[in-house]
C-alpha cells in the first residue's frame, strides 16, 4: 500500500498521509507512552480501545485482533463453525472473507450479490437454501453441491454499504444458520432495522463481526490490525482465547488457539484514531453526496452508487459503473487521477478456487459487476476543487466515448445506405 501524497496536479485515490500529519502529535505520545512502560502486548491500552471501539459499534463487546482476516476467522470459530461445515457468502468480495472462512476449517459457498446494493442478494440466498440445499433425517441442512451441512452465513457489508440485514436474519433464524457479519469495510454503518424499529450499527446484529484496521480502511491503523465484535459474553471469551494460544490464564490452555493478538500500540494509535471516525465518515458522506450530484451530468453513462433509505454508508469506497471501464481508467490516469478496482475477478473464477469447479456464468450479476466497476479517490480530506476535477474528466471521456459511437453509428448507416 503506497501513502501517496498528492503532488500539484494528482489526484490520488487514497491520502493517507494527511490525517497521519494532522495527528502527529497525538500519536507520537503513544509510542512515547509504550516506550516508557514497555506495555507491547496487552494492557489498558488494549482494553481502553476495545471498550471504545464496542460502544462506537453499539455491540457489547469488541476483541482486538492482530488482522481483519484473523478476526473473521477467531468470529467463525467462536461461532461455532466446524471442520468440514459448509459457509455462505457472496463471490463479489476480498479473499479474505473466504480465507477465513476455509481456515475455520469451513467450506463457502456462494450466493450471488444485488445488482444495486452490490451486497448479498436474500432473493438469491432463499433459493440457494431452498433448493441447493436439502435437509438429511437428523434435520441437518446439507448443501447438495458438497454434501456437507450448512451452518453459517457471512453477509459483507462491502464498501461501507449494508447488506440487507433483516432479510438475511431471518433466513438465518428460520434455517437455525450463525450468521456472522464481515464488516471489515463498514466501520460505523448503519441499518435500519424493521425488526427492532431502530438503526443498528455495523457489528451489533449478527452473532458476531469482524473488523479490519488496514491502514487504508476508514480506520486505520499504522501497520496491520483487526477487530470483532459480539452482544454475547461467551463468545467474546472465547475469541480471546482464540487470540492468545487457546488462554485465559497464562500457560493454562484449554484449547489451541494462535498468536492473533493485536499489539498495544496499534490498539492506541487506533483508539486517537476513532475519536476523528464519526467525522471522517460525515465528511466521506458528504463527498458521496457531491459526486452523486455532480454525476448527474453524466446522463446515465455512469452509475453512482445506490443507497436505500434503510441504510447509511459510510463509503469506505465510493464505486461507479460505466460500460468501458478500462477506456475510463485509462483517461483519468492520463489526467493524474487514482482510481482502482475493488474487485476485477469474482472469487468464484479465481484461480485459488479452481478446485470448488464453480464455472463462468453461475454468479451473473457479480460476473457483471467486477466487469463495470471503478472506485473513485473516495477519503475524508477530498477536496471540492479535487472532486470537481475528477468529475470533469470523467464527463470529458463520457462525451468523448457519446460523440465516438455516433459517428460509428453514422459511419454504419452511410455504408448500409451504400449498399442500398
Ligand atoms: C480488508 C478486508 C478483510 C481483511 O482484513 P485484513 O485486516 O486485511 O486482514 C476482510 N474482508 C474484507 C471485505 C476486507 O475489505
Amino acid at each position: 500500500m503506497s501513502g501517496s501524497h498528492s503532488s500539484a496536479n494528482s489526484i490520488p485515490f487514497l491520502d493517507l498521509v494527511t490525517p497521519h500529519v494532522e495527528l502527529e502529535q497525538e500519536l507520537t505520545e503513544v509510542f512515547q507512552k509504550a516506550l516508557r512502560t514497555a506495555g507491547f502486548i496487552g494492557g489498558p491500552m488494549v482494553e481502553d480501545f476495545e471498550k471504545a471501539f464496542a460502544a462506537f459499534c453499539e455491540a457489547s463487546y469488541s476483541v482486538a485482533i492482530s488482522s481483519g482476516t484473523d478476526a473473521l476467522r477467531f468470529a467463525l470459530m467462536a461461532c461455532g463453525v466446524k471442520s468440514g461445515d459448509v459457509v455462505v457468502t457472496v463471490p463479489h468480495t476480498f479473499i479474505a472473507t473466504t480465507e477465513a472462512i476455509s481456515q475455520a476449517g469451513a467450506l463457502p459457498e456462494f450466493v450471488d450479490i444485488d445488482e444495486q446494493t452490490y451486497n448479498m442478494d436474500p432473493a438469491k440466498l432463499v433459493e440457494y437454501l431452498e433448493r441447493q440445499c436439502t435437509v438429511n433425517d437428523a434435520g441437518a441442512l446439507i448443501s447438495r453441491r458438497s454434501g456437507r451441512p450448512v451452518t453459517a452465513i457471512v453477509p459483507v457489508h462491502l464498501y461501507g454499504q449494508m447488506a440487507d440485514m433483516d432479510a438475511i436474519l431471518e433466513l438465518a433464524e428460520r434455517y437455525r444458520l450463525v450468521v456472522i457479519e464481515d464488516a471489515c469495510q463498514a466501520h460505523g454503518a448503519e441499518y435500519f432495522s424493521r425488526k427492532r424499529n431502530r438503526w443498528m450499527k455495523a457489528g451489533s446484529m449478527g452473532r458476531a463481526a469482524a473488523f479490519s484496521f488496514y491502514p487504508g480502511k476508514n480506520l486505520g491503523a499504522c501497520g496491520e490490525a483487526g477487530a470483532a465484535t459480539t452482544n454475547d459474553a461467551a463468545i467474546a471469551k472465547t475469541m480471546k482465547m482464540l487470540r492468545d494460544h487457546g488462554q485465559a490464564t497464562k500457560y493454562y490452555h484449554d484449547m489451541e488457539g494462535y498468536n492473533g493478538r493485536l499489539d498495544s500500540i496499534q490498539a492506541g494509535l487506533l483508539h486517537v484514531k476513532l475519536n476523528h471516525l464519526a467525522k471522517w465518515n460525515a465528511q466521506r458522506r458528504e463527498r458521496a453526496a457531491e459526486y452523486n450530484r455532480l454525476l448527474k451530468s453524466a446522463d446515465g453513462a455512469v452509475v453512482c452508487p445506490y443507497e436505500g433509505l434503510r441504510s447509511r454508508a459510510i463509503y469506505h469506497l465510493y464505486v461507479v459503473r460505466t460500460a468501458d471501464r478500462e477506456g475510463l481508467m485509462e483517461h483519468l490516469k492520463t489526467a493524474g487521477i487514482g482510481s482502482g478496482i475493488h474487485y476485477p475477478i469474482p472469487l468464484h473464477l479465481q484461480k485459488a478456487y479452481a478446485a470448488m469447479n464453480y464455472r463462468k456464468g453461475d454468479f451473473p450479476v457479480t460476473e457483471k459487476t467486477a466487469a463495470e466497476i471503478v472506485s473513485l479517490p473516495m477519503f475524508p480530506q477530498l477536496t471540492a476543487a479535487q472532486q470537481g476535477r475528477v468529475v470533469e474528466e470523467i464527463l470529458n471521456f463520457t462525451s468523448m466515448t457519446a460523440r465516438k459511437q455516433v459517428e460509428a453509428d453514422a459511419g454504419t448507416l452511410t455504408s448500409a445506405d451504400r449498399r442500398a
